[in-house]
């Protein structure tokens, strides 16, 4: 020891010590640096937010600065979890109109199975149908007109029910279903879950070539990659679903009313009500209608019909908040609110992606949509980043980031390609875009 402090003298470990906050000055100032168009992106946020939100307690601008601070408490130990499509982003609007769409039930209310004996589907609640109608005729994006409604414990037990409705009684084996690769997620899962006798998960639609009866998917636009889609087999025994979850105008132009045989929708990604779980059928042929209504019978006796009158409430208000210009009772309407805050996400992401140099995004033709009356590029509600340079498992890259996405094999795809959900609380949507700008390799 005394033959160290005889080499090290005082004015050593002075000078040692200068060096090391000299050091960490330089490197906190580079990391600052680096960190610039993160920093950039959440400052013109919080312009861009004061300048046009609405909501004064929870703006974007206050959560911009909220995800600053959480990252800086956290050291950028937190998980961002943006592999579901939870659609809380719309809690925001929904606070706000506070209790327009509030729903009284008394206890001895809504008992009875049936909601209306007249109506094939027997158990659609007028109210809730009545609201379907106007809200297709308010955005223009669906024809109703000479079309069944089948409510679903949300589009999901639809999509079954279609299957079990559309696959042919007789046939020799299951019959087979596709959809063009990068295709949601859930299809294989979700048709083969029970290994039915009647329908058979059948991969890509783009290598289909089998002859005979097919039911073919179509999303669109489509989950994963916000694309605007048309079937792609082609063949002359095919019947088709037409998934359109997201052909709402905060997401995609509407160019004109969607009119094909069985159409599915959700109030999941339309209104962002995920939880109440009710998603609605518009079907041509009254025989498939009637055998999805058998298909619900048999698997739930009918849908909530609390959900359903809180559906119905929920549609009414964002239908009238779109009629009135300016919205409605000193709420915005539904649609520019979340229009903007989908333009204001994809601005940020786009700059963050560009910078990184790392990942790159697909580009979107604008196109004009009829509701808002403006040209625009779609604004999916999921992200299909793909990672570039030798990285070639995107899932895994972002999670050693602390980023959960769902990586492209679940999307029958190359697994350089992540799909990220945007549509969560603007807290965790604003620290994803500072972490993703300040990747580097
Ligand atoms: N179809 C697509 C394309 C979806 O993305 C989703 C939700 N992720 C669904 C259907 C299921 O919607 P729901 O919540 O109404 O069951």
């Amino acid at each position: 020891m005394a033959k160290i402090t005889g080499v090290f003298s005082m004015r050593h470990f002075f000078v040692l010590s200068l060096a090391l906050n000299v050091s960490f000055i330089l490197r906190t100032m580079y990391e600052r640096e680096q960190g610039l168009i993160c920093f950039r992106s959440e400052t013109q946020k919080g312009q861009i937010t004061q300048r046009t939100r609405l909501y004064s307690s929870s703006s974007s601008s206050s959560s911009s600065a909220a995800a600053t601070r959480t990252e800086a408490q956290d050291g950028v130990e937190r998980v961002i979890n943006l592999d579901q499509g939870d659609p809380t982003m719309y809690e925001q609007y929904w606070q706000h109109a506070g209790e327009q769409t509030t729903v009284v039930i008394r206890g001895w209310q809504h008992m009875s199975y049936f909601s209306d004996v007249s109506n094939i589907c027997w158990f659609l609640e007028p109210e809730l149908a009545k609201e379907i109608v106007r809200v297709h005729r308010v955005v223009g994006n669906a024809v109703t007109e000479g079309r069944h409604i089948i409510v679903g414990t949300g589009s999901s037990q639809l999509f079954l029910a279609a299957l079990f409705a559309l696959a042919p009684r007789d046939g020799p084996e299951p019959v087979s279903v596709v959809s063009q690769a990068p295709y949601y997620s859930s299809y294989p899962s979700m048709t083969d879950c029970l290994k039915s006798g009647l329908y058979k998960w059948a991969g890509a639609a783009q290598s289909y070539s089998k002859e005979g009866p097919y039911i073919e998917l179509v999303t669109s636009p489509n989950n994963p990659d916000g694309n605007v889609r048309r079937s792609v087999v082609n063949k002359s025994e095919g019947t088709l679903v037409h998934d359109l979850a997201y052909y709402w105008p905060q997401y995609t132009p509407i160019s004109s009313p969607a009119d094909h045989e069985l159409m599915l929708f959700t109030v999941s990604k339309s209104t962002g009500h995920a939880g109440m779980r009710i998603g609605w059928a518009l079907v041509k042929d009254q025989e498939v209608a009637k055998r999805m209504i058998k298909f619900i019978e048999l698997n739930t006796i009918g849908v909530s019909k609390d959900s359903q009158l809180r559906a119905a409430k929920v549609l009414q208000s964002v239908s009238d908040s779109s009629e009135h210009a300016g919205g409605w009772e000193g709420v915005e309407s539904f649609f520019e609110f979340s229009y903007r805050v989908m333009a204001e996400r994809w601005t940020l992401l786009r700059e963050a992606v560009n910078s990184s140099g790392i990942f790159s995004l697909p580009e979107y033709p604008p196109a004009y949509c009829s509701f808002l009356n403006r040209v625009f590029e779609p604004q999916p509600a999921f992200a299909w980043l793909k990672c570039e340079r030798d990285i070639h498992d995107c899932e895994s890259f972002l999670r050693g980031h602390r980023i959960l996405a769902r990586g492209g094999k679940h999307f029958g795809v190359s697994p350089k390609y992540v799909r990220v959900s945007m549509l969560d609380r603007d807290n965790n949507f604003n620290l994803f875009v500072k972490r993703l700008c300040n990747i580097h390799l």
